[in-house]
């Protein structure tokens, strides 16, 4: 477990920032992010040796990173692609927004899961109601005035319970207005970028699509 935590946690030190993938290293000091923000195998910034990156390069590094940071595959994120363009938004900022209103991400948000993946799975597992209905579909979309609620007893209520405790010192953002005495969040309005700590040039993604 704690070996796979920890490969997971080289993507972190990869990307040079906190990815919430799997585990709670993320949540702690102990993510490679917060002391080397260098990729594994190099030795220091601006040692010279650095590759040159081409802008290809560059733009689908950032789409790699965004669809790991939400889990989300290929086909499901070129979907978001293509809504986010034909909407009336900016395609960019349409798209983060997409993608953060996932319900996983809420739970995830939340602090209900202390990963995307375990919110997933408690999602997954007819623990969240919206507005009173039980919801499993990981990437149903929230909308403004939501409730999301935790519907759960027993194991399951305490494990989300650790969960909770585990991811105290991550923000809830300010576009959900949490009760974590009540276990649930209503939506207030839409998530834009500022919202979303990760430092996402959602820019480049749009460039890699419109090619
Ligand atoms: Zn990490």
């Amino acid at each position: 477990m704690a070996r796979y935590t920890d490969a997971v946690c080289r993507l972190c030190r990869r990307q040079g920032e906190k990815m919430f993938l799997k585990g709670t290293k993320c949540n702690t000091e102990k993510c490679p992010a917060n002391k080397r923000p260098y990729a594994p195998g190099q030795h220091g910034e601006g040692k010279g040796k650095r590759q040159k990156v081409s802008n290809y390069g560059l733009q689908l590094k950032e789409k790699q990173k965004v669809k790991r940071i939400y889990g989300v595959l290929e086909k499901q994120f070129r979907r978001y692609f293509e809504t986010a363009s034909k909407s009336k938004g900016v395609t960019g900022k349409v798209l983060l927004q997409l993608l953060e209103r996932r319900l996983d991400n809420v739970v995830f948000r939340m602090g209900l899961g202390i990963s995307r993946s375990q919110a997933r799975q408690i999602v997954r597992h007819n623990f969240i109601l919206v507005n009173s209905v039980r919801v499993n579909i990981p990437s149903y979309l929230v909308d403004k005035d939501d409730l999301i609620q935790v519907k759960a007893k027993d194991k399951a209520l305490n494990k989300i319970k650790d969960n909770l405790e585990l991811s105290k010192d991550r923000t809830v953002p300010s576009w959900l207005e949490f009760k974590s005495a009540d276990f649930n969040a209503k939506v207030l309005r839409l998530p834009d970028k500022n919202d979303i700590q990760q430092t996402i040039q959602e820019q480049l993604i749009v460039e890699l699509y419109s090619k």
